[in-house]
């Protein structure tokens, strides 16, 4: 039988286990429960399992009766946790956990993976190297996949993975079964702007006697705007959207400070240095034009996602031999989302290939999508993760 048939009779039991994960939701770099149920669902395969020790991730290597004669190694990863969101689907496998939600679907992806594991761990004679498979914490914001890089997953096969692949399944967008993506940026880089304007505070009757952070903190806002529209390209654009402000306590008082967060967003390497020099240098002229003083910087966020042109090309054949040309569509341009697997396409060459996983009778359009409390990724699409995943790394280290 093939992979994908394969696959499919695996679905109850990945169904079961992604509906077990999604359950019993975690966040963050600790995700104790999940590990504990990804282990269980490699119990018995021929697998080499290191757990991480700064986070509570799987590593686990398949060698192939080719690893030996000096075969090539691929990596495969799946991301494990979940999002601080109440959820609001009412499916009877809801999470159990108040204020906690699997709603970017990384619940599937781990089931996902789990079953590739199986599929490649049935062909384990007719593989001419090793698989790596990367079960990553903290994807949402916790740069998990750096934290697994600097415990050693790139070279766990003892040698550096000739490819990386990803896999992310989408709620909305696209039908279910349909895989996209595209060569180059895929996933744009994000980070954390982080502003305070000081200044002196006092009566509000008596501005003059004071130094009003407030109006000097708006300029900025409206500015970064400005800063986006005429110092970038279009055709390599930023995105800059403050999503918190804070200053005073009441409208008769001139505050100290002024602070706010901004997220930014780029899609190169070249426009990610540039508007962080370009954002930081304009709102300490902003400041110093009135006479304050700001301290401003990034946090670090994201790398861009950049999806290797050969491995872009080859994961795209692979998806639609598996799927149908029809169920393969290329990604006219990359998504503003960011990716922590953006660190291990630093390194190693690969792709993110996204997989549409929107339940039957839903419109992709107008669909919840992910991170939306009434998000509903669809079951279905378990087993062709599965094949997805595990042929991309069978003809890779075939071909
Ligand atoms: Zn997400
Ligand atoms: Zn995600």
């Amino acid at each position: 039988m093939g992979v994908y048939d394969d696959a499919e009779a695996l679905a109850p039991e990945l169904t079961a286990l992604r509906r077990a994960i999604h359950r019993e939701p975690e966040i963050g770099l600790h995700l104790p429960a999940t590990q504990r149920k990804v282990l269980a669902a490699l119990d018995g395969l021929p697998l080499e399992i290191s757990l991480g020790t700064a986070l509570s991730s799987v590593t686990a290597v398949l060698r192939g009766a080719g690893a030996a004669a000096g075969g090539p190694a691929v990596l495969l990863r799946g991301d494990m946790d979940a999002l601080p969101v109440t959820e609001r689907t009412g499916l009877d496998f809801s999470s159990q956990t108040e204020g906690v939600m699997h709603a970017c679907g990384h619940d599937l992806h781990t089931a996902m993976l789990a079953g590739a594991a199986r599929l490649l761990a049935a062909r384990q004679r007719e593989l001419p190297g090793t698989v790596v498979f990367m079960f990553q914490p903290g994807e949402e914001g916790h740069a998990g996949a750096r934290h697994m890089i600097s415990e050693g997953v790139l070279d766990a096969a003892g040698q550096r993975p000739v490819a990386a692949y990803a896999l992310h399944v989408a709620s909305a967008e696209w039908p279910a079964g349909v895989c996209s993506t595209r060569p180059g940026p895929m996933l744009a880089a994000a980070e954390v702007l982080e502003v305070t304007v000081r200044g002196r505070g006092g009566h509000g009757s008596e501005p003059h006697l004071a130094a009003d952070p407030i109006p000097a903190a708006c300029e900025m806002v409206t500015a970064l705007q400005t800063l986006v529209t005429r110092r970038f390209d279009v055709f390599d654009p930023v995105v800059i959207t403050v999503g918190s402000f804070h200053a005073g306590t009441t409208d008769n008082v001139i505050p100290d400070e002024a602070s706010f967060l901004a997220t930014v967003r780029s899609f190169t390497p070249e426009a990610r240095d540039r508007v962080r020099a370009s954002a930081l240098a304009l709102v300490g002229g902003i400041a110093s034009a009135y006479g304050l003083t700001v301290s401003a910087g990034f946090r670090d966020g994201y790398p861009v996602t950049v999806n290797d042109d050969a491995e872009t090309r080859f994961a795209a054949r692979v998806a639609a031999g598996l799927l149908g040309e029809e169920r393969c569509v290329a990604q006219p341009n990359p998504m503003t989302g960011a990716e922590d697997f953006s660190f291990v396409l630093e390194q190693v060459p690969g792709a993110y290939l996204m997989l549409g996983a929107c339940p039957p009778g839903a419109d992709p359009a107008t669909a919840p999508n992910n991170h939306a409390t009434d998000a509903v990724f669809d079951d279905s699409v378990l087993p062709t993760g599965a094949a997805l995943y595990a042929e991309l790394a069978l003809q890779r280290l075939t071909g």
